[in-house]
């Protein structure tokens, strides 16, 4: 399977989502062999957007969430909500959070735990900046991020977690990684998985790529095995691209089946 994972971001409101969850429900249809979506909206538009995704093939998704289940936590929204909005899928640790809203690895994996206490899918991004590649360090920074994520935490099986691959410099910024190195990355980050928790085989573990995906090399990182699928961030907003996306993860299945 491939899972394209659609991160609207601070871009759209409540009224664009609705239009925007409508055409991305129409990339799916008439097409043979269809990925797994997951539709990332603003906070504001969920509950609209589950309208629309109810009796559909696409799951929703929440682009952040407290690590507490309720209390005095100004703006924070609490994985207890999203029960009630139908959300089954959060991302964590996304580099914005990270970098420009200062999310630190004990509070990433604070709600990595929460977020799996509510048997919530959580969506861990993790990767280095451009600083750190240059210095050689991408696997140190990455195998960090991981460790940190789910220190203390035990799980039996891979189900609920994807790790997305996304390096600093490539997102939003139109300059993706080369395939080598992501493919590099990606091998790194389900031996690190496997040798943090010994009984899930590597290949349990889903890993999917995120920085700059559009659908000029969709096709190249998907029709990848090590790759399970991709996090697509400003091209998911701008349905003809999407579209073409969802073509390129298409065409990769069809050509497996
Ligand atoms: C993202 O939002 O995680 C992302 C990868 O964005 P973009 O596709 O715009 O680089």
């Amino acid at each position: 399977m491939k899972t394209i994972i659609a991160n609207w971001k601070m871009n759209v409101g409540v009224r664009e989502s609705v239009a925007l969850a409508r055409g991305t429900l129409l990339t799916l249809r008439g097409r043979k062999n269809i990925p797994e979506l997951v539709i990332c909206p603003p906070f504001v538009a969920l509950s609209e957007v589950r309208k629309i995704v109810a009796r559909s093939h696409a799951a929703l998704g929440a682009q952040n969430m407290s690590w507490e289940d309720q209390g005095a936590f100004t703006g924070e929204i609490s994985p207890r909500m999203f029960e009630e909005l139908g959300v089954t899928h959060v991302i964590l640790g996304h580099s914005e959070r990270r970098h420009v809203l200062g999310e630190t690895d004990e509070m990433i994996q604070k709600k990595v735990q929460k977020a799996l206490e509510h048997n919530l899918v959580v969506i861990l991004c993790v990767g280095e900046t451009k600083a750190q590649r240059d210095a050689g360090e991408e696997r140190d920074i990455v195998k960090e991020q991981l460790l940190k994520a789910f220190d203390g935490l035990r799980i039996k099986n891979a189900e609920k977690i994807f790790i997305a691959y996304e390096p600093v410099w490539a997102i939003g910024t139109g300059q993706s990684a080369e395939v080598p190195q992501m493919l590099e990355m990606h091998e790194w980050i389900k031996r690190v998985l496997h040798e943090r928790f010994k009984e899930i085989p590597a290949s349990q573990f889903r890993v999917l790529y995120g920085g700059s995906v559009t659908p000029d090399n969709a096709y190249q990182f998907l029709r990848e095995s090590l790759v399970d699928g991709v996090l697509v961030g400003g091209a998911s907003v701008k349905i003809n691209q999407f579209n073409e996306i969802v073509e390129a993860a298409s065409e990769v299945l069809e050509a497996q089946s």
